[in-house]
C-alpha cells in the first residue's frame, strides 16, 4: 500500500464525471517521468520485502481467535517507537544492517505491513539481514500490542466472515460500504480510502462482488453442499438480493465483500534495476514465474469457515475487487460501456514488456483490450509501441476513489494520478517507474507469493526471488512462455495440492545463449568460501546478445508440462527442439534451485551467510519434492485431525483458535506438538 492521499474522497457518481481526466492527466504523469527518467541509471541495486500480519487477538478461556480491531492505535504506537529510533539511530551512526523496520496501513483493520525501513543492498552478507530485520519487526509489533494480541503472518483468516464472533471487539455483519452479508464495515481501514474503494467497487460494478470458491468435500460433507449459514432472509440493503438471485452457487464457499480478498496477507518483493530495460526485461522473465511461487507457497486453505478446494488466495482477491460492469463481463451487449475486460483488475499479467532478443511477439497470445488513444498518444510522443501497450492496458480501467482536494495536479510535479490507475492493476508483477522528484530507480515489483507463517520462510522466498534475478541476468536466462500458457498455469497454481499434483507449463531451453552458457551455469566458475563476500554487482552481468537473429522455430515446441519437483530441482529431458540450440537432443533442465546454487558457487560467499542460503534453498528444494508441505497443506491436516472436526469440511471456532496457536508457535521456532515436522523438517537452524 503506498502513501495514503488525504483529503475528501468522492462517491463514485461523482467520480465518473473525472475518470478521463484522470486517466489523461495520469498518462501525461507518466510521459513526463518517462522523458525525464528514461535514460537514468542506477548503478546500486537496492530492493526490499514487504510482509503483512494480521493482528489476532486470543480468548484463552473461551478459546477463540480473533481479528484484533486496534490497527490505528497499534500503528500510532508503532510510528512513535520508529520516530524514537530514528532520533537515537541519528546521534549513534548505527550500522545499516541494523536498519529500523517501518509499518505501514492495510485494508483490514486488522492487518499491518511492514518493510525493512532501508532498502537492502547488493552484498550478498546483507542476505542474512532480510530474516534478522523480519525477526526484528516481529517482535516490535508484539512489543506494541496487548497481552493477547499476536502479529501472525497468515494468508487468510479461516473464520473471517464465519457465523459468530471473529473480530475483537464484535461488530454486527452489516454497513453501508461493503453491504455484506457476513463482514461488517468496522473491520475495513477506517481511513476515508478504503471504504471509499469498497463502496465505489460495488457501486460501479452495479452489485456485491461475488466470490465462489470450491468447497472440500470431505466424507461428511453433504452433496450437493448448500450453505445454510448464508442469511438469505435479510432485507437490509437491495444488495442482500444478490446471494437468492444466484450469486451464492452451490457446493461452494460464496462471499461477497472485498474484505475477503484484501484481507489476505501476501509476501512482495520489489528490487531497483539498472536501468528501465533491464527492469522491463526482468518484468518479462519473472511472469511465468509466478503461478509457480503462487503454487510454492499456498497458505490459504480454508474461508468463512469452511475448507476449500483450493489453497491459494489469489482468486478470492480477484473476485473481491472485480468492478466490472455486467457489459464488461460479457454478459450483457456494450451499450455504455467501452470495452468487454476478461480479467479483474487484480489478476495476473497480460503482456510481456520486454524488447530483449529472447523476446517473441507470439509469446504475447492474449488479445490485448487496449485504449487506442492513450497508445496513440504515448506513441507519439516517442514511446515503443510494447511500452504504450503495456499502460494502454492498465488504463482502460476507472480510477475508483479520487479525492476532491486532488483533481487538479502539476503533471510535472505529482504523479498522483498516474500512480490512481497503476497501483488499482493489481497484477502479479508490477513495473515502477521512479517518483519524480527522486533518485529512485526503475523497481519490478513480485506479487503472487502468499504469506509464508514463519520468518524463515518468507526470507526463505524474498532472497530467492532476488538470487533468481541475479541468475537470470548473470547466466542470460529466458523463462518466455506464452501469456496464455503463464494464465493456465494461475488456474492449476490455486488448487488443492498443486505442488504434489499438478504440472505447469514451462520453458524446455532456458538458456538464451549458445550451450557454454549452459554449462557455465551448472557448474559454476570459481568457488571460494573464504576471505570477504562479494556483491551481487560484481557477479559479471552477462550482457552479450543472445543471437543476432529472432528465434525461429514453433513456439509450441519451446515449452512442456513439468511437475513442480523438476522445474525446482531439475529434470533430464527429451528435447527434439526445433528451436535454434544446436543439436542437443536430451537436454537437462537445470531446476531453479541448482541454477541459483551454481550463482552462488560462483561468489565468494561468506561461510556463515552460505550456510544460511543453503538452508533457504534446501526449505524450497524439499517443498518442490512433497518431502515439506506447504502451509496450506500443514493446515488441512491439522484441521482434519483436530478431534473437533466432524468430516463436513467446517473449521470450528475451537479449530480455529487450536490453529492459530499452532501457527504462534511455529514463529517462535517451536514445532507444535511435533505436528509441525513435515512443514518445516527441522531444517530451520537459528540465525
Ligand atoms: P508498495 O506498497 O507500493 O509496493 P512499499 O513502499 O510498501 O511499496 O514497499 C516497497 C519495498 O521496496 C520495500 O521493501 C522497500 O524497502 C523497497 N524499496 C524502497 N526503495 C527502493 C528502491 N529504490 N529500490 C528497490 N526497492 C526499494
Ligand atoms: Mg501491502
Ligand atoms: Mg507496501
Ligand atoms: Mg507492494
Amino acid at each position: 500500500m503506498g502513501l495514503l492521499s488525504l483529503g475528501t474522497p468522492l462517491p463514485w457518481h461523482e467520480v465518473e464525471k473525472y475518470t478521463d481526466h484522470v486517466r489523461q492527466h495520469g498518462i501525461q504523469q507518466f510521459l513526463y517521468i518517462w522523458k525525464t527518467k528514461k535514460d537514468i541509471k542506477s548503478n546500486n541495486l537496492l530492493w526490499g520485502d514487504e510482509v503483512e500480519y494480521m493482528v489476532v487477538s486470543c480468548d484463552d478461556e473461551h478459546k477463540r481467535a480473533l481479528l484484533s480491531l486496534r490497527q490505528a492505535e497499534i500503528l500510532k504506537a508503532l510510528e512513535e517507537n520508529e520516530h524514537k529510533e530514528r532520533l537515537i539511530e541519528e546521534t549513534n551512526n548505527v550500522p545499516l544492517n541494523q536498519r529500523i523496520p517501518s509499518f505501514h496501513p492495510e485494508y483490514g483493520r486488522y492487518m499491518l505491513e511492514a518493510t525493512p525501513g532501508t532498502p537492502y543492498t547488493a552484498s550478498l552478507d546483507e542476505l542474512v539481514n532480510v530474516e534478522k530485520n523480519m525477526n526484528k519487526r516481529r517482535e516490535i509489533a508484539k512489543e506494541h500490542m496487548l497481552p493477547q494480541e499476536v502479529p501472525l503472518t497468515l494468508a487468510s483468516f479461516p473464520r473471517l466472515g464465519a457465523p459468530g464472533q471473529f473480530t475483537d471487539p464484535y461488530c454486527p455483519p452489516t454497513g453501508p460500504a461493503s453491504r455484506s452479508l457476513f463482514l461488517p464495515d468496522e473491520l475495513i481501514n477506517p481511513h476515508a480510502r478504503f471504504p471509499t474503494l469498497t463502496g465505489n467497487i460495488r457501486e460501479r460494478r452495479g452489485s456485491k462482488v461475488a466470490i465462489n470458491v470450491p468447497i472440500f468435500k470431505d466424507t461428511n460433507t453433504p452433496s450437493p453442499f448448500i450453505d445454510r449459514t448464508i442469511p438469505l432472509d435479510r432485507h437490509i440493503f437491495p444488495e442482500d438480493a444478490n446471494a437468492r438471485e444466484g450469486a451464492a452457487k452451490p457446493d461452494h464457499i460464496y462471499m461477497d465483500s472485498m474484505g475477503f480478498g484484501m484481507g489476505c496477507c501476501c509476501l512482495q518483493v520489489t528490487f531497483q534495476s539498472t536501468d528501465i530495460d533491464e527492469a522491463r526485461r526482468l518484468y518479462d522473465q519473472l511472469t511465468p514465474l509466478c503461478p509457480i511461487f503462487l503454487a510454492l507457497t499456498a497458505a490459504s486453505p480454508a474461508w468463512r469457515g469452511f475448507l476449500s478446494d483450493q489453497d491459494c488466495r489469489w482468486n478470492v482477491i480477484a473476485g473481491s475487487v472485480d468492478d466490472r460492469t455486467e457489459e464488461e463481463r460479457g454478459l450483457k451487449p456494450l451499450k455504455n460501456q467501452r470495452y468487454v475486460i476478461p480479467k479483474s483488475r487484480y489478476d495476473s499479467v497480460d503482456w510481456y514488456l520486454s524488447q530483449s532478443p529472447e523476446f517473441r511477439p507470439e509469446y504475447n497470445d492474449v488479445e490485448l483490450v487496449i485504449d487506442p488513444a492513450i497508445k496513440k498518444t504515448l506513441t507519439d510522443a516517442g514511446v515503443d509501441e510494447q511500452l504504450a501497450s503495456h499502460y494502454a492496458h492498465l488504463f482502460i480501467r476507472d480510477p475508483i476513489v479520487v479525492f476532491s482536494e486532488l483533481v487538479d495536479q502539476d503533471d510535472t510535479k505529482s504523479s498522483d494520478h498516474f500512480e490512481n490507475i497503476q497501483s488499482t492493476n493489481w497484477q502479479t508483477m508490477r513495473f515502477k517507474p521512479p517518483p519524480p522528484d527522486t533518485d529512485i530507480g526503475w523497481r519490478v515489483e513480485f506479487r503472487p507469493m502468499e504469506i509464508q507463517i514463519t520468518d524463515f520462510e518468507n526470507a526463505a522466498f524474498s532472497t530467492f526471488i532476488v538470487l533468481l534475478t541475479r541468475a537470470i541476468l548473470s547466466f542470460r536466462l529466458n523463462f518466455y512462455i506464452p501469456i496464455s500458457k503463464v494464465d493456465e498455469n494461475m488456474v492449476r497454481a490455486q488448487r488443492r495440492d498443486a505442488v504434489l499434483d499438478e504440472k505447469f507449463y514451462f520453458r524446455k531451453n532456458i538458456f538464451a545463449s549458445p550451450s557454454h552458457m549452459h554449462d557455465e551455469a551448472m557448474t559454476g566458475s570459481e568457488t571460494s568460501s573464504e576471505g570477504s563476500s562479494e556483491s551481487f554487482e560484481s557477479a559479471e552481468t552477462n550482457t552479450s546478445s543472445p543471437r543476432k537473429t529472432a528465434p525461429s522455430g514453433k513456439v509450441e515446441d519451446e515449452y512442456a508440462l513439468f511437475t513442480m519437483n523438476e522445474l525446482i530441482n531439475g529434470k533430464k529431458i527429451h528435447y527434439d527442439g526445433a528451436a535454434d540450440d544446436g543439436d542437443n537432443d536430451v537436454y537437462e533442465f537445470p531446476g531453479l534451485v541448482p541454477l541459483v546454487r551454481s550463482y552462488l558457487d560462483s561468489m565468494a560467499v561468506d561461510v556463515s551467510v552460505r550456510c544460511r542460503l543453503n538452508a533457504y534453498l534446501d526449505l524450497l528444494s524439499r517443498r518442490a519434492s512433497g518431502e515439506l508441505q506447504t502451509a496450506a497443506a500443514w493446515m488441512r491436516e491439522f484441521i482434519r485431525g483436530h478431534p473437533d472436526y466432524k468430516f463436513d469440511s467446517v473449521v470450528s471456532e475451537e479449530i480455529n483458535y487450536d490453529l492459530v496457536k499452532a501457527v504462534e508457535q511455529l514463529t517462535k521456532g517451536e514445532e507444535w506438538d511435533g505436528k509441525g515436522s513435515k512443514f518445516l523438517g527441522g531444517i530451520r537452524a537459528s540465525l
